[in-house]
C-alpha cells in the first residue's frame, strides 16, 4: 500500500493526498493554493495530477473533507481529466457544484452525499467520516479501513467545546472507538503546530461582537471577514437582530455563501434582516450592520473598494467602525496592513487582529493535537497540511507523544510512504509532482517562458518597431515604434534615430546577403538591442513587427517574432501615429 501527497507538504495550500492499493485509488480532498507574489498574473495553483491521470483506471473516487478552496478549489480542473465520483457532506458538494457553474465547465460530476457515522465501500477500501470543528460547517476527519490497517486523515480540525448555534463539536469518542479499533497511519493538521495551547472557541468571538455593538451604539459597523466561515456570518446575524440592526452583505462570494447556506438550511435568518443597498439609504447608520469581503485586503473585494473610496455604496467616514474578523493569512500580512492604514486614513475606527478577540482560528493548536494523538494511538504519524516548519513541529511533538522517531514520516509531495503486509512502513519511490498554475482558463507549466516574460516586461517594457518593407527589402514607409513600460516612451525623441538606423542596417545586411533574409526579425532585435543597450543602458523586450508590400506576399513569419499580420486585414495603428 502507498500513501501519496501530492500537494499540501511544505505548504499551506493545494491539498491532495491519494492511497493505492493493488488495483484501487482513493484520493483525498483536491485544492488549489493562492500564488506566490512572484507569479505574475497566475489567478492560481493546482497540483500536478499527471500521476493520477496515468493511473486513472484505478481511482475510486475523490473524498472530501470540507468545502475550503484549498481542498476542493482544483476539482473543475482536475476532475473532468479523471471522471470519477466524488463524496462529501452536503455543504461541500453544493459549494464544489456551486464551483463547477462558475467556471462553466460542461462537465457533470457525479456527487455522493455522506454524513458523519456513515461508511462507504470503493474497491478493497472501506471509508468512513468523523465530523469535525473547523472554520466551515460540514467539517469531516476520513478514516480509510485498507486490507493494511486503519488509515485517518484528520481534515483540517479543532476542538472546539462551545461551537456556536447549537452545532455539535468534533466527534471525540468516534475517534477514541478507531483508536480502540487500532490505527496504523495518521495524516493530521499541522496548520497550528507552532501554537502552544487551545485554539480559541469561535463562540469568543460573539462576546466581541457584542461589546462592539454596545460600545459603537451611534455609528455604523461594518465587519469583514471569509465568506465560507458561515459560522461568522450567523453570529454577525444573531447579534445585529438582538441589537435591532439589519444587515447589508456587500461582495459577490459573501452574497453567494449566505444565499447557499440559507438554501441548505446551515443558516437561519428571516429575509427582513437582509437589507439592500436601497433599504440601506433610507436607513440611519446605526441601524445597520455591513458583513463584506475583504479580511484578507484582497484586491477588489467588498472592504478594500471602500478603503480606497472606489465602492459604490459605501462610503467610509467617521461614523463608522470596522471590525476586521480574521487573521491574515501568511503572505497576505502586507496587504492587510495597508488596507487597514486606508481605512484610519478615511476616518473611521478600525479593530483588528492584534485588538481583541474579533477571530478565532480553525485549526488546532498543540494542545487539541496531542489529544488527538492520545485518542487515536498510530503506530505511524505524518503531519500534513502546512509549511516544513510547521509540519517538523508537529512531528516533535509526536515524538513527544512517545511515536519512535523511525515512525514518523515528514514527506514533500510526490513521496510516497509504503506499508507492507509484514506492518513496516518506510518511504517508496518518488512519483511525479509539482504545481501547475492557472491564468484565466489556461493552465499550464509556464514558470520557464510565461513568467520569465512577465517578469522581463515589468523590468525593462517592451518596444514594438514596425516595418514596411517592399520585395527589395527596403522601407516602404516610415518606421512605427511604440512602447510600453520602456524608458523609449520618455526619451523617444533621441532613441527614434537609434532605433531607424538599427533597423536600416538590418536591411541592409540582409540585402547585402549577410544575413539570411528567413532571420530579419532577429537581426533587428539584435541591432536595436545592441543600440539603445549602449547608448541608454535600457533593455526593454524588442519586438519588430514586419509586412511586405508591393508583391502581394506577405513576409514570411519571422522566427520569434510574436505578430505578423494576417492576410487582407488592415494592421491597427494604435498609437504609433503619434508624433516622434
Ligand atoms: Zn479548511
Ligand atoms: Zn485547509
Amino acid at each position: 500500500m502507498r500513501v501519496i501527497p501530492l500537494g499540501g507538504m511544505g505548504e499551506i495550500g493545494k491539498n491532495l493526498t491519494a492511497i493505492e492499493y493493488g488495483d484501487d485509488i482513493i484520493v483525498i480532498d483536491c485544492g488549489l493554493k493562492f500564488p506566490e507574489e512572484e507569479m505574475l498574473g497566475i489567478d492560481f495553483v493546482i497540483p500536478d495530477v499527471q500521476y493520477l491521470i496515468d493511473n486513472k483506471h484505478k481511482i475510486r473516487g475523490i473524498f472530501l473533507t470540507h468545502g475550503h478552496e484549498d481542498h476542493i478549489g482544483a476539482i473543475p480542473l482536475v476532475l473532468p481529466r479523471l471522471c470519477v465520483p466524488l463524496y462529501g457532506a452536503p455543504l461541500t458538494l453544493a459549494l464544489v457544484e456551486h464551483r463547477m457553474l462558475d467556471t462553466r465547465t460542461p462537465y457533470k460530476p457525479s456527487y455522493n452525499n455522506v454524513q458523519p457515522g456513515e461508511t462507504v465501500k470503493v474497491g478493497c477500501f472501506e471509508v468512513g467520516f468523523i465530523r469535525v470543528s473547523h472554520s466551515i460547517p460540514d467539517s469531516l476527519a476520513i478514516y480509510v479501513r485498507t486490507p493494511l490497517g486503519v488509515v485517518l486523515h484528520s481534515g483540517d480540525f479543532k476542538l472546539d467545546i462551545t461551537p456556536i448555534g447549537g452545532v455539535e463539536g468534533t466527534d471525540l469518542a468516534s475517534f477514541a472507538e478507531l483508536g480502540k479499533e487500532g490505527v496504523t497511519l495518521l495524516l493530521s493538521d499541522s496548520t497550528n503546530s507552532e501554537r502552544s495551547g487551545f485554539t480559541a472557541s469561535e463562540s469568543i468571538v460573539s462576546r466581541t461582537f457584542e461589546d462592539v455593538f454596545r460600545r459603537y451604539k451611534d455609528n455604523r459597523i461594518v465587519i469583514a471577514a471569509f465568506a465560507s466561515n458561515l459560522y461568522r456570518a450567523s453570529q454577525v446575524f444573531t447579534i445585529a437582530a438582538r441589537f435591532n440592526r439589519k444587515v447589508m452583505l456587500v461582495g459577490r462570494s459573501m452574497i453567494s455563501y449566505v444565499e447557499l447556506a440559507r438554501k441548505l438550511d446551515y443558516i437561519n435568518v428571516s429575509s427582513d434582516l437582509l437589507i439592500t443597498p436601497q433599504d440601506a439609504e433610507r436607513l440611519p447608520p446605526n441601524r445597520m450592520v455591513v458583513l463584506t469581503t475583504g479580511s484578507q485586503g484582497e484586491p477588489f473585494s467588498g472592504l478594500v473598494l471602500m478603503s480606497k473610496g472606489e465602492h459604490r455604496q459605501i462610503r467610509l467616514g467617521e461614523k463608522d467602525i470596522v471590525v476586521i474578523s480574521a487573521t491574515p493569512i501568511p503572505g497576505n500580512e502586507k496587504l492587510v496592513s495597508n488596507t487597514v492604514n486606508r481605512l484610519f486614513a478615511c476616518g473611521c475606527d478600525v479593530i483588528y487582529e492584534r485588538d481583541a478577540e474579533v477571530h478565532a482560528s480553525g485549526h488546532a493548536s498543540r494542545e487539541e493535537q496531542k489529544i488527538l494523538l492520545n485518542l487515536v494511538k498510530p503506530k505511524y504519524f505524518m503531519p500534513v497540511h502546512g509549511e516544513y516548519r510547521h509540519l517538523m513541529r508537529h512531528s516533535q511533538l509526536a515524538s513527544e507523544m512517545g511515536i519512535p522517531a523511525r515512525n514518523i514520516f515528514v514527506l514533500q509531495n510526490g513521496d510516497t510512504l509504503e506499508l507492507d503486509p509484514s506492518g513496516g512502513a518506510r518511504p517508496g519511490l518518488r512519483v511525479s509532482a509539482g504545481s501547475v498554475l492557472v491564468d484565466g482558463v489556461m493552465l499550464g507549466e509556464f514558470e520557464g517562458s510565461l513568467l520569465r516574460e512577465r517578469k522581463e516586461l515589468s523590468e525593462s517594457g517592451i518596444l514594438a518597431i514596425s516595418l514596411v518593407i517592399d520585395d527589395e527589402y527596403r522601407l516602404a514607409a516610415e518606421l512605427q515604434i511604440d512602447s510600453r513600460g520602456s524608458v523609449y516612451g520618455f526619451d523617444r525623441g533621441n532613441m527614434r534615430p537609434d532605433i531607424e538606423a538599427a533597423a536600416v542596417s538590418a536591411l541592409e545586411n540582409v540585402r547585402a546577403g549577410a544575413v539570411d533574409r528567413e532571420v530579419l526579425a532577429t537581426e533587428i532585435r539584435k541591432k536595436v538591442r545592441d543600440v539603445i543597450g549602449k547608448n541608454y543602458r535600457a533593455y526593454p523586450g524588442i519586438m519588430p513587427l514586419i509586412s511586405m508590400i508591393g508583391t502581394g506576399r506577405e513576409a514570411r513569419p519571422q522566427e520569434g517574432a510574436k505578430r505578423t499580420r494576417k492576410p487582407g486585414r488592415p494592421r491597427r495603428s494604435g498609437n504609433t501615429k503619434k508624433p516622434g
